[in-house]
């Protein structure tokens, strides 16, 4: 029986030593009130959380989980290196194996630089495109997350006007507002950034035009600028290298971070040769970028990558899924929308003004086992296999009959109602 007192208890001891009781997107404030925030263990495609309620994890993490939690391959080359030494003085000699790995991986990649978080790849591709020609304008879309530094932040407490002087913002997928900034800029431009799609909370998800592609590259090419893919979140899982290589289009450098270590946390920017003496002449570091256990797990990664149908299976599970979500709504008399690929799908639904609804059905089906987020696109590892997948829809059919009996009492969510008001006014 689904209990939430442990979580309860949890919550509000965090409230007093943590500010908010956690902060970030990790943060459950804006998710109903049922969603633990602590988390006890992991395995495969499951979560248990404090109170001991299991549920198959459809968020992964918020991503870097790819081939199921606790992956024995890549826990056990993490344990072998843990043993010989993890933060060292100097990093180990399987960081050239490293690099050499992802080179021989990603098409566009000569080099490999690694850090630790997506949002410390994403600073480093910036501060390297404007020292690319000593250029200082970046064109970034407007309301894409590149990550929480000053420069990008959803947030504005604590940010300053001059963080963002130099950031110019255009319309993702419109090669036109491209077009308009290069020439407004003309000259100073140092770079673009681009998620390989558009992956944003609350709003439908979907893949880009290629002609929005195509002319992100030729303006960089023209105007001797970077083109910097952010696969942050999608990278390694619609492709098996940056995730514009599928339409032809490479980066000068491209972000990985989230999964590339099925957990293990680290990051890298990613460059070609064009982008080699920029990446020579920055100073970027940290304590930990260096620490050899995360990279013994992302060698591993590759190599699941390289060898496994992971990516045609996460497909089919994904596929699965969807065509199951559909039939059920339908059946049930809701309109669910799934849009993004179904490897990282974004479940909404129509006439949702205030996602009370999405809210409701994501919580029955918490309640069932299966931990689904209301407003931020999902994730299917490896680990989802048919069954897992059945289970999930054994569930989900079990919540949209308990959402139409609640239909009538639903309310809106009283933080997300703040912030949406906030963000209108
Ligand atoms: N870029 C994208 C596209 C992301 O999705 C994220 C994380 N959600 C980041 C950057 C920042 O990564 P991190 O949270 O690891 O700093």
């Amino acid at each position: 029986m689904w209990s939430n007192k442990r979580a309860r208890e949890l919550k509000e001891r965090a409230e007093k030593v943590i500010p908010n009781g956690m902060y970030g997107h990790e943060s459950t404030r804006l998710l109903p009130e049922e969603f633990p925030q602590f988390f006890h263990r992991a395995e495969g495609a499951r979560l248990w959380d404090a109170d001991g309620n299991s549920y198959i994890d459809y968020v992964c993490a918020y991503g870097p989980n790819l081939f199921g939690h606790g992956y024995a391959p890549i826990e056990e080359a993490a344990r072998r290196q843990q043993a010989l030494g993890d933060t060292m003085t100097g990093p180990s000699e399987i960081m050239v194996d490293l690099a050499e790995a992802f080179v021989a991986q990603v098409q566009h990649a000569d080099w490999a630089m690694f850090c630790k978080n997506g949002t410390d790849a994403t600073t480093m591709a910036m501060t390297l495109s404007r020292a690319h020609r000593g250029r200082k304008i970046i064109l970034y879309a407007t309301g894409t997350y590149h990550g929480a530094a000053p420069w990008c932040t959803p947030r504005p407490a604590g940010i300053i006007p001059e963080d963002r002087a130099a950031i110019v913002y255009y319309d993702y997928n419109d090669p036109q507002s491209l077009e308009d900034a290069f020439r407004q800029y003309d000259g100073q431009i140092a770079g673009v950034f681009a998620t390989p799609i558009r992956h944003e909370v609350f709003v439908d998800n979907y893949e880009p035009s290629l002609e929005y592609a195509q002319t992100a590259r030729r303006l960089c090419d023209e105007n001797d600028a970077l083109l910097i893919v952010d696969d942050v979140r999608a990278g390694f899982r619609l492709a098996r290298g940056c995730s514009w290589e599928p339409l032809g289009v490479l980066p000068d450098l491209a972000c990985f971070g989230k999964c590339i270590a099925n957990g293990y946390p680290i990051s890298a920017v990613l460059g070609s040769d064009k982008a080699r003496g920029a990446a020579k002449e920055i100073f970027v570091t940290g304590s930990f970028w260096f620490s050899a256990t995360p990279m013994a797990a992302a060698i591993e990664t590759l190599k699941q990558i390289r060898t496994t149908d992971y990516l045609e299976r996460t497909r089919a599970s994904g596929d699965r899924l969807r065509a199951g979500l559909e039939a059920q709504a339908a059946a049930h008399g809701f309109s669910l929308r799934q849009t993004g690929p179904s490897v990282m799908p974004q479940m909404l639904f129509d006439d949702d003004p205030d996602f009370r609804v999405g809210y409701a059905w994501t919580v029955e089906c918490l309640k069932r086992g299966s931990y689904i987020h209301p407003y931020h696109n999902q994730f299917i590892s490896y680990a989802h296999d048919d069954a897992v997948i059945d289970e999930t829809l054994a569930a989900t059919d079990l919540a949209f009959e308990a959402l139409k009996g609640r239909m009538g009492s639903l309310e809106p969510h009283p933080v997300l109602m703040q912030l949406l008001s906030a963000k209108a006014a």
